[in-house]
Order: structure tokens, then C-alpha cells, then sequence
């Protein structure tokens, strides 16, 4: 079982299965959305056309109608009132003369004569379908079986003129499975005059409240076109085009680039996972061989300008020669565990190059940067406790440095910063500022100060927000009897600031860099205040 565990936790953590993972899941995702996109682009594309289509529609139809009225018009006008040759003519005229009119008729009573001459006239045998104050409208529904007299008929008087299905299909090209319907009855009732049958009402909130001439259903788009008249309406209905997904040029080239992405982030993934393996290890080794070293920046009292002890800086020296920012593998050595041995590496360190001095000048301390698991176990403390009575070093010699970020779990917190002052160390709180500590909430950790960060002190007098809020803080730290240390100090005009403001300590680059611990011991071992040559280039 032990066995079987392990090789299971071997596979998960494969840099490849998760690069394949991060792969599979970006194409995935990126894959949706081009999916996505491309149907929204197709709908937009479908509705487009659909507007276009129904403003092309109504043309034509107003073109119809117009021509329907302008002929019934003309024969009104005639002053025959029979069926003689005038009448003939004029009927004639307006059957030539009117692209869309189909037929025009004289009709009255049993006596009729057509434009089209034969013995048959269109003769409605119902009431109009609208009945206008001037013009009568019948519909002939499409499923009239004479597609010259299913069409409309528009009556004045004793005249009549159609338009024939034919004339209507020319006019309007209706979409496959399309239907070109008039509403009556304020939405109840409605005659395909062109394109099969459609269910009516076609929404059960007919007609729909939206103004908006398009209505998009699942399966149909509905185009509402406004008459002139508000006794009906005219709807086009057609069906939705399935969506071309499949050929879709767009769809593939956007698919092409998902999968090239996913494989981008897949490599990328494998390289950062090989890099952080590769850099853990490195550091290990690193470990082994020696070639991580502490630097000691001196913290000084500002107004006496006298060394009152240094910070305890970790550095990785490569076997090349070239250095590696702790901001860079500390958080590394976080993750993967390796930060306890660096914490334990800098104390037998520093208490192994820097007690002679510490015993020889009790005033004296060294400040030791903790990660947030240090902070979470009591381990740190009885490793302390340990080295300093291996090197006779009191524990007030020491002060421990910790980030708000590394406060996570303050309960554990709490107990392991309790246990350290109990025994004597001083509790600072580092880059104090960037993190989510407020004040008040500084007063329940067992603390005996704070060093503010330097990216506040940057902007001391300047009239900048940063520059605003180091005064504040040391105001508020004061009210709460904690020590300041100022950070990053660089001029001399920051440091007269942050005395007038009542700081008592800091360090920077105006008094020091980071310095190895022979020359901290020198220059302190000298007894000199501060030298220039304590500033030399930052290592
Ligand atoms: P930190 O504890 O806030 O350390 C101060 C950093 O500011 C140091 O950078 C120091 O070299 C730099 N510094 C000092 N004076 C000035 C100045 O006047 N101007 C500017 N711009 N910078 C100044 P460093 O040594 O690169 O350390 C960076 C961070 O790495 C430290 O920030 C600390 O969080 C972490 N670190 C360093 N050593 C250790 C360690 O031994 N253990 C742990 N857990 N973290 C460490
Ligand atoms: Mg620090
Ligand atoms: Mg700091």
C-alpha cells in the first residue's frame, strides 16, 4: 500500500501530467469560448441579416400596396359606371401600367369586366378582411390552390385590383421555411399570405411588449413591420438557420489558435515547474556547499548616529560568482520547506561569527528575519535558546523580525512570538505597512516594535500618499509604547524628518549597506561613529 501511495504521489507530481493538466484545461476553456464567440458572432450575423431583410420587405410591400391604391384610384376616377369600352380600357390600362397589379375588375352586382378580358373575375365571396375608410383588403390565405388569385385583393367602390402570389413571391424573396403573415384583430388573428402555416400566437405574450421590430426566439426570428395602418400588422417569420459552426472560417482559425495557446501555456508550465524544481534543488545543494552567507546591515540611533546593532541578511553566492536576490529564493524556500534550515543557517551564523563582538559590546543586537513558518512552531525558539547558551550570548541580543504576511495563523502566531519575548528576544514587525496589520491590532501580538518599510520612507517630504502616511504610523506606534526603526533611510533629509518626527533608529544606504561580518566587526571593534567607508557598494 505504502508502495502504491508513493507511486501514485510520483505520477501527480510529474511535471509533465501537470503540464498536460494545465495544457487540457486552458484548451478547454479557450476552446468554449471560441464556441461561444463564434455562435454569438453567428447569431449577430443571422439577426443583421434578418433587419436587413424585413427593411427590404417592407419596401416592397409599400411598393405594392401603392401600386394596388394608385390603380383602384385611377378607375374610380373613370366616369363610366358599366361594362363598355372606357371602362375596358381603362381597366386595361391599369392591369398594363401597374407592375403588381394582377387584375383589376369593375364590378357591380351580377354585371363584371376585367382587365384580363376573360369571363372570369376575381369575385371575393366573404366580407374584407379589413375594412378600411377608403380601401377593403381581402387576404387569400397560402393555402389557397390558385396561386394567381391567392394573393390581395383591394377594393374602393365598385372596382377591385389584385396581386397575385406569383407577383408577391417576385417582390420578396422569402427565406426556405419563411412566412410572410398579416396580424389582425390586435394580435389575435393572422393570414399567411405567402410561406406555409406558422403556430399563432407565436409567443404566448403575443403581441410582445419589446418595441424593438426583431424578436429572436431559439428556434425563429419574428420581424415586425409597422403599416400605416393600425387595424394590421405585417410579420415575417423565419426559422433560424442552424448555425454553420462547422465550416465556419472564423470558428477554425480561432480553435487553431486555442490549441496553440493551450500547448504555449503547457510548455510554459513545465518550464516554471523544471525551473522551481531545478532552483530547489540548486538551493539544497547550495546549502551543502556552503554557499549561502549572511550580510549584517547596521541600525543606528539617528541623532547619535552610534551603531545600536545590524539586520541579518541571507545571500546565495553561486559557485559562478553571481548572487541571487533573496526576494527570489526565499519564497521558494518557503514553498518547499527549505526555509527552516536557512533560518537555522543564519543563526548558527551569525552567533558563530558575531558572539566575540555581541559578548564585547552588550548594547548590541542582531535582528534575524523569520518566514512564516518559523513563526507557526515553536521550533525556533529552543533552537535559539540552544546556540545562544552554546555561545554565551544573553537572548536580549537577538530580536526576531517578522512580516504581517507571515501572521496567517495568529493564534500559532501568538504562542510562538509569546514564547520568544518570554525568553528574552525583542518581536519587531518588518515592512510594516504593506501588509493588512492595522495598529489597534498590533496591541494584541506580544510586540516590542516596528520598522517601517522603505517604501515610506521613499517618499518622506514629498508631497506624495506614501510620503503622508509614515508620520501617521509613527504617531500611532508612540500612543502604543512600540520602538520604531525606520527602513531604507537614504538622505540626510529623511533622516532629520523622521527625528523631528521622533524616530529613534534606522538603517539604509546613508549610513551603510549590507557589510560582511568582518567589516562590521572592524568598523565597530574601531569604536568609530559613522565612516564613510562604511558605505561602500551595495554587494
Ligand atoms: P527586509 O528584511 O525588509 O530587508 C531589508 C532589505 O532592504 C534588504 O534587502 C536590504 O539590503 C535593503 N535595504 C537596506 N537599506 C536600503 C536602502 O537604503 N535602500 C534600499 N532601496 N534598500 C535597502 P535584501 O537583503 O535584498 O533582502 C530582501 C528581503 O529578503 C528582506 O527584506 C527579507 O524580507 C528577506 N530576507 C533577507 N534575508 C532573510 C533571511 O535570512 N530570512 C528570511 N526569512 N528572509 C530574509
Ligand atoms: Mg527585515
Ligand atoms: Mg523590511
Amino acid at each position: 500500500m505504502p508502495l502504491f501511495i508513493a507511486t501514485v504521489r510520483q505520477i501527480i507530481s510529474s511535471p509533465w501530467l501537470q503540464a498536460v493538466l494545465v495544457a487540457l484545461a486552458s484548451a478547454s476553456v479557450l476552446l468554449a469560448a471560441s464556441v461561444g464567440v463564434s455562435v454569438q458572432q453567428a447569431r449577430q450575423h443571422e439577426s443583421a441579416q434578418m433587419n436587413a431583410r424585413g427593411e427590404r420587405f417592407l419596401e416592397r410591400l409599400e411598393q405594392i400596396f401603392g401600386q394596388l391604391r394608385e390603380g383602384v384610384d385611377h378607375l374610380q376616377a373613370v366616369a363610366s359606371r358599366q361594362c363598355d369600352a372606357p371602362m375596358r380600357q381603362a381597366l386595361r390600362e391599369v392591369g398594363l401600367n401597374y407592375r403588381f397589379v394582377y387584375e383589376a375588375v369593375y364590378l357591380d352586382g351580377a354585371v363584371a369586366c376585367s382587365s384580363r378580358g376573360g369571363g372570369q373575375v376575381i369575385r371575393p365571396d366573404r366580407a374584407p378582411d379589413i375594412h378600411g375608410p377608403t380601401y377593403s383588403y381581402w387576404l387569400n390565405t397560402s393555402a389557397e390552390p390558385n396561386d394567381n388569385l391567392a394573393a390581395l385583393v383591394l377594393g374602393r367602390g365598385s372596382f377591385l385590383v389584385s396581386t397575385s402570389r406569383g407577383h408577391l413571391a417576385d417582390a420578396v424573396d422569402l427565406p426556405q421555411g419563411g412566412s410572410l403573415l398579416v396580424v389582425l384583430d390586435g394580435g389575435r388573428r393572422a393570414i399567411p399570405v405567402l410561406g406555409p402555416p406558422q403556430p399563432w400566437p407565436p409567443t404566448p405574450d403575443w403581441p410582445p411588449p419589446s418595441p424593438k421590430a426583431l424578436l429572436e426566439l431559439s428556434d425563429r426570428l419574428i420581424y415586425r413591420m409597422p403599416t400605416q395602418f393600425p387595424d394590421y400588422q405585417l410579420v415575417l417569420i423565419v426559422p433560424r438557420q442552424s448555425l454553420p459552426l462547422p465550416g465556419d472560417t472564423l470558428l477554425w482559425l480561432m480553435i487553431g489558435a486555442s490549441l496553440l495557446l493551450a500547448s504555449l501555456l503547457g510548455w510554459l508550465t513545465l518550464r516554471l515547474i523544471r525551473r522551481r524544481r531545478s532552483l530547489g534543488a540548486k538551493l539544497r545543494k547550495a546549502l551543502r556547499r556552503g554557499e549561502l552567507q549572511v550580510l549584517y546591515q547596521p541600525i543606528f540611533e539617528l541623532d547619535s548616529r552610534r551603531c545600536v546593532g545590524a539586520e541579518a541578511l541571507v545571500r546565495w553566492r553561486r559557485a559562478d560568482g553571481s548572487l541571487t536576490s533573496p526576494e527570489l529564493f526565499i519564497p521558494l524556500a518557503e514553498d518547499t520547506g527549505q526555509i527552516q534550515q536557512i533560518t537555522d543557517f543564519v543563526l548558527q551564523r551569525v552567533l558563530e561569527q558575531l558572539s566575540p563582538l555581541l559578548r564585547a559590546h552588550r548594547h548590541l543586537y542582531i535582528s534575524i528575519n523569520l518566514a512564516a513558518c518559523d513563526v507557526m512552531l515553536p521550533r525556533i525558539g529552543h533552537v535559539a535558546a540552544r546556540l545562544l547558551a552554546q555561545h554565551r550570548v544573553p537572548a536580549q541580543q537577538l530580536a526576531f523580525e517578522v512580516t504581517e504576511r507571515s501572521l496567517v495563523d495568529v493564534v500559532a502566531a501568538r504562542d510562538t512570538l509569546q514564547a520568544l519575548r518570554a525568553a528574552g528576544h525583542q518581536i519587531l514587525i518588518d515592512d510594516f505597512g504593506t501588509g493588512y496589520c492595522s495598529l489597534s491590532y498590533l496591541q494584541t501580538l506580544p510586540v516590542d516594535g516596528l520598522k517601517i518599510d522603505k517604501a515610506f520612507i521613499e517618499g518622506l517630504g514629498q508631497d506624495t500618499s506614501s510620503g503622508a502616511i509614515a508620520p501617521h504610523i509613527i504617531r500611532m506606534a508612540h500612543d502604543l509604547h512600540l520602538r520604531v526603526i525606520a527602513e531604507g533611510i537614504e538622505s540626510e533629509a529623511q533622516a532629520a524628518l523622521l527625528t523631528l518626527e521622533g524616530v529613534k533608529h534606522g538603517q539604509g544606504w546613508l549610513f551603510a549597506h549590507p557589510l560582511s561580518a568582518r567589516e562590521l566587526i572592524d568598523s565597530i571593534g574601531l569604536g568609530r561613529r559613522v565612516q564613510p567607508r562604511w558605505r561602500k557598494a551595495k554587494p
